[in-house]
């Protein structure tokens, strides 16, 4: 499936690669995650990179805290199917130690590595190696003097440190840079996104911290990147969830494909969200369909609907759907009925044509059945929904007519 052409015009910004892969200039926007066992076990770690990159993670952070997560990052990053960052905080010296062990990034945060003389330090040998470094700013870990400089953790303020920073890496003619300004807070982190982006064309990683548990988690780190990617700002991008983390990469693929910002390579499920009509439980079988087509790569979209009055027509666009009817399942591919199936088999239907229809195309699924029959059971069921139920569940035309005669003579 194509990228939608109608997404949003994206800010123009440098091109960096983390590995071989490319970050900002019109690139794709990559999704990131990070490890969350300990670096130095290596086989556990390299298991969760496996996992996330085959969720689709395009670059995968792990932290380098101590001599041994270097070790161990030595050791993986041969081993990865993907670019990893090492994730500095405090400690100049595991910065050095992370790139001899070969990684292809490095997140560094200006709140907690402050000596001018350790930051030269990093930017040098990264220069010398060719290895990006992100500008990871946190509104919970700011420099004190910038609190105090601006009374709290404002965006300006956070901006200032990112410039603070830039000062440095400038001073040994270092530009491999990305930059993020994360907060726990939406509007916060939007409007410090904004700003920042004003100020400086360096690739910018989204992400709003500490976003917490799904589902208030998922939806506050969707507000804020969302809302950046639709402005065009954002360069790659990064949910924090309280989670497993292959969660968060299948958000962040998830939302690029819902923006129409990466190509579709999962199915996007579409089902309506029931009401009195509604043949069979839309909620369970939607959530069946979901689990069944999780981990298929079937670039396709597909629709469960409640009932076979509305669903073909409010999912024609759909690439496949079932609707439900008289205790049975109509299949319909791009709004056209092509097979009637019984009620415990629509979600293995659905599969099995979902994967004929990505492997063979829509025209074929349509040659191998007898639309006629199918339309014409459609409509059986259709028409039988309308009788028991009635074509006009509101009972729109004797309220049509009380109205009337209530706001007779005007008002
Ligand atoms: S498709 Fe049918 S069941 Fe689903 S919301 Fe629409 S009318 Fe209700």
């Amino acid at each position: 499936m194509e990228v939608d052409s109608t997404a949003v015009p994206r800010r123009t910004t440098r091109q960096i690669f983390v590995g071989d892969v490319p970050v900002g200039g019109g690139a794709p926007i990559t999704v990131q995650s990070m490890t969350i066992t300990k670096t130095a076990d290596v086989d556990g770690t390299l298991q969760q990179i496996y996992a996330l990159a085959a969720a689709g993670a395009d670059i995968v952070r792990c932290t380098c805290n101590e001599t041994a997560a270097a070790e161990g990052l030595a050791q993986i990053v041969p081993r990865s199917p993907v670019p990893i960052i090492a994730d500095i905080h405090h400690q100049y010296k595991m910065a050095l130690a992370a790139m001899e062990a070969g990684v292809q990034g490095l997140r560094l945060n200006p709140g907690n590595i402050r000596r001018a003389d350790h930051i030269r330090a990093v930017a040098t040998e990264a220069r010398d190696r060719a290895i990006p470094i992100r500008i990871g700013v946190n509104a919970g870990s700011l420099d004190p003097a910038l609190y105090e400089k601006y009374g709290g953790a404002t965006p300006e303020a956070m901006v200032e440190s990112a410039k603070h920073e830039i000062g440095y890496f400038d001073e040994v003619g270092f530009d491999l840079i990305k930059i993020s300004v994360k907060a726990s807070s939406v509007p916060l982190m939007v409007e410090a996104y904004r700003q920042l982006s004003e100020v400086t064309d360096y690739p910018l990683h989204l992400g709003v911290t500490e976003a917490g548990p799904p589902p208030a988690g998922l939806v506050k780190a969707t507000a804020g990147i969302a809302t950046l990617l639709l402005e065009g700002i954002g360069d790659t991008i990064r949910y924090s969830l309280t989670a497993d983390p292959v969660e968060e990469v299948r958000a962040g693929r998830q939302l690029l494909e819902a923006l129409g910002l990466r190509e579709r390579k999962n199915v996007d499920l579409i089902a309506c969200p029931s009401c009195g009509r509604a043949e069979v439980d839309v909620i369970e079988i939607a959530n069946r369909a979901m689990e069944a087509f999780e981990d298929r790569k079937l670039p396709l979209q597909i629709a469960v609907m409640g009932c076979v009055v509305n669903g073909p027509g409010e999912a024609r666009d759909a690439d496949l759907g079932i609707a439900a009817g008289n205790s049975r399942g109509h299949l319909f591919v791009k709004g056209q009925n092509v097979a009637v199936v019984p009620e415990d088999e629509m979600v293995d239907q659905l599969v099995e044509w979902a994967e004929f229809i990505t492997e063979h195309g829509v025209e074929a699924a349509l040659a191998r059945v007898d639309l006629v029959k199918a339309a014409r059971e459609a409509e059986r069921d259709r028409a039988r929904l309308l009788d028991d139920q009635g074509s006009d569940a509101n009972h729109s035309a004797e309220k049509i007519v009380e109205i009337r005669k209530a706001t007779a003579g005007g008002a």
